[in-house]
């Protein structure tokens, strides 16, 4: 299938679930995660409408950023781990960053934005399963690096990320990310530019929007099957 029969096969499905579980239309937004594909592939997406791209290495990202510059409204998001070398380029490059899970990172990207640009758009990611991933704050640790991004004037916080390890069907999916959705829905409440909770990938697009999910990453199912071989 093409790349633009994908999307619109993907998009249906966000509006099925979104209908399903009561959420409002359009409330579900998708990026496209294009990681180690070819600026072609994101041509092709961005022809069929879409303007969200999330890329995971620093490197990559910059480069498809430059080439594409003409393609003015895309929104860039960097979904990747962090290297603290690796942070200024991300804050001159990024209009979005998902994966703060250190102080220090956060200090380095205000830091590092450029004069003149935009606050960049952050949100924290939380480890919400434990051992199992080596990414991510504990959900107890949200507040206190809430308050430190709101004391970044370069920052923009917009809420929460994660990343769950698989579980066995949805209903574990579901009950992985009822506290996140619980904690999100707490700052919501507090500040009204935290509106975006990033959670949901090819694997549970269902459990993610009916747990509250803003923002679905999405790649496989849009772009195929990632060849790392050549890489
Ligand atoms: C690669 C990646 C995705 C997309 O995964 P697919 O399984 O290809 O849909 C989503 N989120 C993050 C953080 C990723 O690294």
């Amino acid at each position: 299938m093409s790349i633009e029969a994908n999307l619109s096969q993907v998009t249906q499905q966000i509006t099925d679930f979104t209908r399903r579980y009561h959420r409002q239309d359009n409330s579900v937004r998708l990026l496209a995660v294009s990681k180690t594909k070819p600026l072609q592939a994101l041509e092709e997406a961005y022809q069929a409408g879409q303007r969200l791209f999330g890329e995971n290495y620093v490197q990559e990202a910059v480069e498809k950023r430059q080439a594409l510059a003409h393609l003015s409204d895309i929104e860039w998001h960097f979904i990747g781990p962090i290297q603290s070398n690796k942070s200024r380029l991300i804050a001159q490059n990024m209009d979005w960053v998902h994966t703060i899970d250190r102080e220090k990172i956060a200090l380095r990207l205000n830091e590092q934005r450029p004069e003149g640009s935009p606050p960049l758009n952050v949100c924290i990611q939380v480890n919400i399963s434990g051992e199992a991933s080596k990414s991510g704050i504990a959900l107890s640790e949200v507040p206190a690096m809430a308050s430190l991004i709101h004391s970044l004037t370069n920052l923009r916080l917009r809420g929460l990320m994660a990343i769950p390890a698989p579980q066995e069907d949805e209903q574990a999916q579901k009950e992985v990310y009822a506290p996140l959705h619980q904690i999100f829905l707490e700052l919501a409440a507090t500040d009204s530019m935290i509106d975006t909770l990033s959670i949901g990938m090819s694997g549970d697009l269902s459990a993610a929007i009916a747990s509250g999910s803003t923002l679905v990453r999405v790649g496989t199912a849009i772009f195929g099957a990632r060849d790392y071989t050549t890489a």
